[in-house]
C-alpha cells in the first residue's frame, strides 16, 4: 500500500496568519492552528499534514539569525519523519530568509518550500490559499517513492523558485517576487509542471544543519555623492568581517584614489568585501570597465548574478564557518546551493 506524503507546515509569522484587530485596525497574528482548521480544502489534500507555530509569531520584518537556527532546527529534529516542509513566512524578509537556510541546511534533499501571502489567509480576496495549498501540493511531489524537489524553494502567485535567487519586488501585487537570474523550478497552470532543467541534481548525503552564522556584517548602497567619512565610518565597524558591496551595472564604482585606496586598506586588514550589482538582474563582471578593474585588483570578491540576500547571508554563513582566509574568495565565487551561475 503506497503511504501519502507527510508534510509539515511551520508558521513563523507573517500577513498570510494574520487578522484584522477591529479595535485598530492594524494586522496582527492569529492562532494559525485555528485558522487552518477554517480551511476545508486541505483536507482533500493527498498528504497528511502536521503543524508546528513559532510560541509567538513574527512580523517577518523582526525575523533574526537566531531565529534561522529556530527553523533550521525545527526541520533537523523532523527531517527523518517528514518528506517535504512548507514554511510560512512574511514576505518582506522571506527571500533573506530561503536563502540563509538554503546554506544552512547542507545535502539536503527533501523539499522545503517558503511561502506566504500579501493578504490574510480569512481575507476574501486572499492570495493566500492558493500559495499555501499549491506550496503543500509542491512538497508532496514524489517520483518514486521520493521527493522530486530537494532543495529550499520559495512559492508564490504560481511561480516557484529556487529561493536563494529570490528578491521581494512588490510591495502591492501578489507577484511579489522575482527570480531575476534564474528560470523557475516550477509554474502552476492547469498543470504543475517542474522544470527539471532547473531544479538542483539528486544526490543521497547526510544532512549537515550549520547554525553558527555571524553577524558581522554589512550591506552597503553605494551612490554618486558617497564620501569619504561616510565609507570611512563603515570600513572602521569595530570587529567588522564582510560588506556586500552594492555596485552600479556589471560591478562598477567609483575609480577615485580615496575610494579604492579604502577598500584596499580594509581587505589587507582582514575585511571581506564582496561586490554585487544594484541592477535588478544580471551580472557583476569586474574588469569590463575601467571603473571595475581597480576593484579586481585589490582583492574585492565578485557576487556574480547573486542577490544582495543570497550574498549577505551566505557571507554570514562562510564567516561562521571559520573559513580560512586563503581560501574564503574562492569559496564564495564558487555555487554552494546554485545560489550563482
Ligand atoms: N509585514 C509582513 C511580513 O513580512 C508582510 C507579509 O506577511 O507579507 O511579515
Amino acid at each position: 500500500m503506497l503511504t501519502k506524503p507527510n508534510i509539515l507546515l511551520i508558521y513563523t509569522g507573517g500577513t498570510i496568519g494574520m487578522m484584522k484587530d477591529f479595535a485598530t485596525g492594524a494586522l496582527k497574528a492569529f492562532n494559525f492552528k485555528k485558522l487552518l482548521q477554517k480551511i476545508p480544502e486541505l483536507q482533500q489534500l493527498d498528504c497528511q499534514i502536521e503543524t508546528i507555530s513559532f510560541a509567538e509569531p513574527i512580523d517577518s520584518s523582526n525575523m533574526s539569525p537566531k531565529l534561522w537556527v529556530k527553523i533550521a532546527t525545527i526541520i533537523e529534529e523532523n527531517y527523518a519523519k517528514f518528506d517535504g516542509f512548507v514554511v510560512l513566512h512574511g514576505s518582506d524578509t522571506m527571500s533573506y530568509s530561503a536563502s540563509a537556510l538554503s546554506f544552512m541546511l547542507e545535502n539536503l534533499s527533501k523539499p522545503v518550500v517558503f511561502t506566504g501571502s500579501q493578504l490574510p489567509i480569512g481575507d476574501l480576496r486572499t492570495d493566500a490559499k492558493e500559495n499555501l495549498i499549491t506550496a503543500i501540493q509542491i512538497a508532496s511531489l514524489q517520483h518514486k517513492g521520493k521527493p522530486v524537489i530537494g532543495e529550499v524553494c520559495l512559492y508564490f502567485e504560481y511561480k516557484l523558485y529556487r529561493g536563494n535567487r529570490t528578491t521581494k519586488i512588490n510591495a502591492e501585487h501578489f507577484n511579489a517576487f522575482a527570480s531575476p537570474n534564474y528560470a523557475p523550478l516550477a509554474e502552476s497552470g492547469v498543470h504543475l509542471r517542474v522544470n527539471p532543467e532547473s531544479i538542483l541534481p539528486r544526490h543521497h548525503k547526510k544532512l549537515i544543519v550549520h547554525k553558527e552564522l555571524d553577524d558581522q556584517v554589512v550591506v552597503l548602497k553605494i551612490f554618486p555623492g558617497i564620501n569619504p567619512t561616510v565609507l570611512t565610518a563603515i570600513l572602521e565597524i569595530p570587529n567588522l568581517k564582510g560588506i556586500v558591496l552594492e555596485t552600479y551595472g556589471s560591478g562598477n564604482a567609483p575609480s577615485e584614489a580615496w575610494f579604492l585606496s579604502a577598500l584596499k586598506k580594509a581587505i589587507k586588514n582582514g575585511l571581506h568585501i564582496v561586490n554585487v550589482t544594484q541592477c535588478a538582474g544580471g551580472s557583476v563582471n569586474m574588469g569590463q570597465y575601467e571603473t571595475s578593474t581597480g576593484l579586481k585588483k585589490i582583492g574585492v570578491i565578485s557576487g556574480k548574478d547573486s542577490t544582495t540576500e543570497a550574498a549577505i547571508t551566505k557571507l554570514m554563513y562562510l564567516l561562521g564557518q571559520e573559513v580560512s582566509p586563503s581560501v574564503f574568495k574562492t569559496i564564495f565565487e564558487t555555487s554552494l546551493r546554485g545560489e550563482l551561475s
